[in-house]
């Protein structure tokens, strides 16, 4: 099986995909999803019961690789790649109540889930440049946890220079430092003197302007709209509901989520043969992901800070990838829909909504409850977990109801992330970082501060980049 990718705006290339991993954003502004998706059967799940992570990742992502990378290479890498796990099972299942459990996504270099699609995405993106005999620039802005992630992700690849735009002096200093402290000729930190939105601008402009990088080099995004992501992100919800061993009955799971990115994976594992009841969209105050599901309207509204950071969007990108589903894979009517959304809003029609409702629930806490619920899952478990992961266990509550299946909640980051919720949660102890980060402190940082330019920028990228 060699599945193709198309654009879900219909007017791009079909591409393979390794073309697909260097493309990012297709050329026509919609994102890459495959043409067809493998199912497993209920013997093939029960067969897969017991596998390792990175043996159980090999079944599930290489229908999706296809012949780009051959099995020994593909399997080489996911061995590498799970291997940089604190946790020998790389995603551990804990038991919070009778029927709900949290699977920790936070055990990767840079303690939050993206690690596990980004450890992935630099290595895949090496193997193939290497083949290729090409090298690429990744240029990424960041408020936090997607650039601690690529930087690791990166920090061996030798096709691979990697440019990170973080606003100057307004992230965390945990988040700063797991940037800075990577030292490593392929990485650069630029701490640029504006806010991340300025970040985010010129990170935009670079992808549509003119080649300014030397040797006509390729500029490549990891944000979450590269399909390679999303396809990584699957592997853990087969791999937690063959641990819990309920294939007879649907798993159901909570994810704290702000781009669709984590649930949209949930989703397309449910498409593939996994028993899965609900998927719970959990939000903080920036719901708009909640209001589709209430009020069956898709439109942004202004963002609002919250103590849950990675979830403060005011779109959610990968949205559009259901949104294709629910017209019936029809680009041109989903470019449609996509120009009201971009209009104001975008109503469902009653038969999306219903279908969306049929797999999807929601729910939106306030920080006053994401820290009730810190304090309320210390005191019941003595368990700490971090801000983004309480919205999801306090969903998973609400949305749960009187189901008997089994409920696991997506824990997407480590408690010491974010010591500002777990203080502010009012339990009076600190998390402490994990033992490999735990001279965070005191290691030597490396950052550049460039001034709110586009051309400085470009012009400090070009002459920095390894020959
Ligand atoms: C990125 C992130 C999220 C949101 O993930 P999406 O894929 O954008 O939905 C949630 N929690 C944490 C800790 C994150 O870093």
């Amino acid at each position: 099986m060699s599945i193709r990718y198309v654009s879900t705006r219909g007017q791009a290339p079909e591409l393979n995909f390794e073309d697909v991993l260097l493309a990012g954003l297709a050329s026509d502004g919609g994102l890459y999803v495959p043409t067809e998706l493998p199912t497993f059967s209920h013997e093939q799940l029960v067969a897969m019961q017991g596998m390792s992570y990175p043996d159980l990742a090999y079944e599930i992502v290489s229908p999706f690789v296809g012949d780009c990378i051959d099995e020994a290479d593909l399997r080489a890498i996911l061995n590498e790649t799970y291997a940089e796990f604190r946790h020998p099972a790389v995603a551990p299942l804990i038991q919070l109540d009778h029927n709900q459990w949290v699977l920790e996504l936070f055990q990767g270099p840079t303690l939050a889930f993206k690690d596990f699609a980004l450890q992935l995405l630099g290595r895949l993106l090496d193997h193939v440049l290497a083949r290729r005999g090409e090298k690429v620039v990744i240029m990424g802005a960041t408020s936090g946890d997607t650039g601690s992630a690529a930087i690791e992700g990166c920090r061996r690849c030798e096709n691979i220079d990697i440019f990170i735009l973080h606003p100057h002096e307004r992230v965390s200093e945990v988040q700063r430092r797991q940037m800075t402290t990577v030292i490593a000729p392929n990485i650069h930190n630029l701490a640029i003197q504006g806010n991340f939105d300025d970040c985010q601008a010129m990170v935009k402009a670079s992808f549509v302007a003119e080649p300014f990088l030397p040797g006509g080099r390729r500029l490549v995004a990891v944000n979450s709209i590269n399909w390679a992501r999303i396809m990584a992100q699957i592997v853990y919800y087969f791999y937690s509901a063959l641990a819990l061993g309920r294939l007879d009955a649907p798993t159901s799971f909570s994810v704290p989520t702000g781009n669709f990115g984590d649930i949209f994976a949930g989703y397309l594992a449910k498409k593939m043969g996994l028993p899965v009841e609900k998927l719970v969209i959990a939000t903080n105050k920036n719901d708009v992901l909640h209001r589709v599901l209430t009020e069956g309207v898709y439109s942004r509204l202004s963002l609002e800070p919250t103590l849950s950071p990675s979830m403060d969007i005011t779109v959610s990108s990968n949205f559009e990838r259901l949104l294709f589903d629910l017209a019936g894979r029809d680009g041109d009517e989903l470019s449609r829909w996509m120009a009201t959304f971009a209009e104001g809003g975008l109503a469902l029609s009653t038969e999306a909504l219903e279908q969306t409702k049929t797999m999807f629930d929601s729910h939106r806490c306030s920080d006053d409850e994401t820290c009730e619920e810190i304090a309320q899952v210390w005191s019941s478990n003595g368990y700490l977990i971090d801000p983004h992961t309480a919205i999801g266990t306090k969903a998973a509550r609400v949305c749960h109801g009187d189901s008997q299946a089994a409920m696991v909640t997506l824990a997407t980051a480590h408690p010491a992330k974010f010591p500002a919720a777990i203080e502010a949660s009012g339990i009076g102890v600190e998390a402490q970082l994990p033992r490999h980060l735990a001279d965070l402190f005191e290691r030597q940082e490396a950052f550049d501060v460039l001034p709110n330019d586009l051309a400085e920028v470009q012009t400090f990228m070009a002459e920095n980049c390894r020959a």
